[in-house]
């Protein structure tokens, strides 16, 4: 009797099922004392650039060749189906800001080793069905978590450590995230904004596709270094996540924070970063992406004047444009928003964050 050798589904588990298996299980331990690190040398991450595209391009089915090949079907297995070696270690201190999460606002966690601990090599983490980046800012790591809407109750942090040696450790953290009240409103704009012509269908189509474009890749380490401080005074003159409609018919969600500004009263970079994207936009007018680093980004709207170009490197407080009323406003302000993870989040929010120095 001949035997036919089936091709199992198993043997080609994607890489999204075994970050489920390998995250799936992890025990939580609560929130620990970080320590100080001592006399330990800085070992830079090596994350993949972009997650969601290695996670893809993992999920591409094998293509299996009619004529059967045991050897290489071993060899399949045994690539896709090895697990690091998990060993133990002392456990790292992991604290995080703002203190008490709520929904739509980022969470800035930082990890560190414990005295005398063994030093990671990469740490990665999910959280809310998303990926933490985690890169190195001094002697700490720290990891920025997307807190979606409707995202309340307890949640977990799992963390995963690799080490230089090929083996990794696991460590979990439970955290409680209240949920918010949203604001309702009404508001009136210019009929082309509510109801754009066909016309300018493709330039809305456009200007999403270069949006997408830069917010769905992570840069592979922090440009970040310290604290945010506002790009305006702080004062809000529309909340982020107000629940709008738009000459009676049109609803949506407000993608960012208003900040009370005048036509040509500045506007700062809020946080360390490069120059990605700046342009003329027909939503959103003229605007500004800041990329942070590890799929973080600032972005600063309807502004009368753009006063950087792209690739430049700017630091929290640089004059980066004006305020203006340019794209679809009821009057001059600042429009000012965050992604973390390729997710609106409420750019307020990271003003409370505590970010190291290197
Ligand atoms: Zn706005």
């Amino acid at each position: 009797m001949i035997w036919h050798p089936r091709v199992q589904p198993w043997t080609k588990v994607p890489l999204t099922a075994l970050l489920a298996l390998v995250f799936g299980s992890c025990a939580s331990t609560g929130q620990t004392v970080a320590e100080e690190v001592e006399g330990t040398p800085a070992v830079l991450a090596t994350l993949p650039e972009d997650e969601t595209e290695s996670e893809a391009q993992a999920a591409e089915p094998t293509p299996i060749d009619s004529e059967f090949d045991f050897d290489s079907l071993v060899a399949v297995i045994r690539s896709e189906a090895a697990e690091p070696r998990e060993r133990s270690v002392l456990p790292f201190g992991i604290v995080w800001t703002p203190a008490a999460p709520t929904e739509g606002s980022a969470i800035a966690f930082r990890v560190l080793s414990p005295r005398g601990g063994l030093e990671p090599e990469a740490v990665v983490g999910r959280f809310a069905d998303g990926v933490v980046r985690f890169g190195r800012i001094g002697k700490e790591w720290v990891g920025f978590a997307a807190v979606p809407f409707d995202t309340e109750g307890q949640q977990q942090l799992d963390l995963e450590f690799r080490f230089g040696d090929g083996s990794m450790y696991r460590q979990a953290v439970d955290l409680q995230v209240a949920a918010r009240d949203w604001d309702e409103t009404t508001l009136s704009v210019a009929p082309r904004y509510s109801s754009p012509p066909p016309e300018v269908q493709d330039r809305i189509a456009r200007d999403r596709a270069q949006f997408r474009a830069v917010l769905d890749h992570a840069s592979p380490e922090w440009l970040l270094e310290g604290a945010f401080e506002s790009p305006r005074p702080y004062d809000v003159t529309a909340e982020f996540g107000q629940k709008r409609t738009f000459n009676g018919e049109l609803q949506s969600r407000h993608t960012g924070l208003d900040l009370r500004g005048q036509v040509g009263t500045p506007v700062h970079a809020a946080g360390r970063g490069k120059i990605v994207l700046a342009g003329d936009f027909y939503f959103s007018g003229n605007g500004v992406f800041v990329d942070h680093g590890l799929g973080v980004y600032t972005g600063y709207f309807h502004l009368s004047e753009i006063l950087v170009s792209e690739g430049d490197m700017v630091d929290p407080g640089d004059l980066i444009g004006r305020a203006g009323a340019t794209g679809r406003v009821t009057g001059p302000h600042l429009h000012w928003s965050l992604w973390v993870d390729g997710k609106g989040q409420d750019a307020g929010g990271l003003l409370g964050l505590e970010i190291p120095r290197p």
